[in-house]
């Protein structure tokens, strides 16, 4: 049977773009890996963060609108990210967040403690401590490889169909179930990052897309070949698989669980430093051949966004 390493990327729409990135690059610290376009809607952002390398397992990706209207969060959808940070740093997190003044809560769950907060436009996120997942290179001012986030610990799903969705993970994924606890049945793959899924045990009412919500979590698949095989193994399970779509960095096949969530495999090559190089990722906006003659059109219609300065935190304070 086949299985996955976990999670290779969750992409979610938010709200104005400079929002987005002084809070994902300036307040969580993680590096912008990517700033390209959504190749369906070429005027708008796709902005990606993850750790120092963009590797799979710490990506997330944004669509960023000023003007849409907020979504729900709810059923049928991821409901919440969590961020796995080095052992011991939860008290480093804790102040970064009060400097920003970022209100957030604590939760107890299979024995670890999790801190709770929503970003700016209203999604769940979570940071947890975990020695699984290996040291994330890039630092931003006062974070340090030894307390950067080093990507997802995991996400929790809404399920409109918990079992339905349960079952997708076991017999289709190919993770395993290892536990449960109050209204969580946890899963876990074989990856060390990216790696414990979480479903709410109870159907949820259904959410609304919108800003603050998950669009889709984004499954790791080898390389091509292996790929196709998760094509045609997710048709024999009886979901409707798209054909590949070249996302530049992947490829991608995607198909809605009967949970009602959209699930997404991707491939682990080529990766983010097919067109630009590892130390100038994110630096420039990256097009794909298709919209390259459109460029000076679109960076017309695109919002100008820049990087957060380490010296912009002050000003938050
Ligand atoms: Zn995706």
């Amino acid at each position: 049977m086949k299985k996955t390493a976990g999670i290779h990327h969750i992409s979610a729409i938010v709200g104005h773009p400079q929002e987005n990135t002084d809070f994902y690059a300036g307040v969580l610290g993680l590096r912008m890996i990517k700033k390209t376009v959504n190749f369906d809607d070429p005027g708008t952002y796709h902005l990606y963060f993850g750790n120092e390398a963009g590797e799979p397992g710490t990506i997330i990706t944004f669509f960023p609108w000023a003007n849409a209207y907020p979504g729900a969060v709810g059923g049928g959808q991821t409901g919440v990210t969590s961020y796995v940070i080095p052992l011991n740093t939860m008290d480093f997190w804790e102040k970064r967040l009060e400097s920003f003044h970022i209100h957030y809560t604590k939760a107890e769950r299979f024995g670890e403690t999790s801190l709770r907060f929503n970003d700016p436009h209203g999604l769940k996120l979570e940071l947890v401590e975990r020695e699984s997942g290996k040291e994330n290179g890039w630092s931003f001012g006062d974070i340090k490889p030894e307390y950067a986030i080093k990507g997802f610990g995991g996400a929790t799903l809404y399920s409109v169909r918990p079992e339905k969705t349960m079952e997708t993970l076991t017999e289709v994924m190919g993770l395993e179930r290892v536990g449960e606890e109050a209204d969580i049945v946890r899963f876990k793959s074989f990856g060390d990052i990216g790696n414990v899924i979480d479903v709410r045990k109870f159907p949820m009412p259904r959410g609304k897309m919108g800003v603050g919500t998950v669009h889709h979590i984004a499954w790791r698949a080898e390389n091509e070949a292996d790929h196709l095989d998760w094509q045609k193994t997710v048709r024999e399970a009886g979901y409707m698989a798209t054909e590949v779509k070249d996302r530049n960095y992947f490829n991608a096949i995607y198909f809605r669980e009967y949970g009602e969530i959209l699930f997404e495999i991707a491939t682990d090559p080529p990766g983010f430093t097919v067109d630009e190089a590892p130390e100038s990722l994110g630096s420039e906006l990256k097009l794909p051949p298709q919209y390259e003659a459109h460029r000076e059109t679109l960076v017309q219609s695109l919002i100008p966004i820049k990087l957060p300065g380490v010296n912009d935190n002050k000003g938050h304070k």
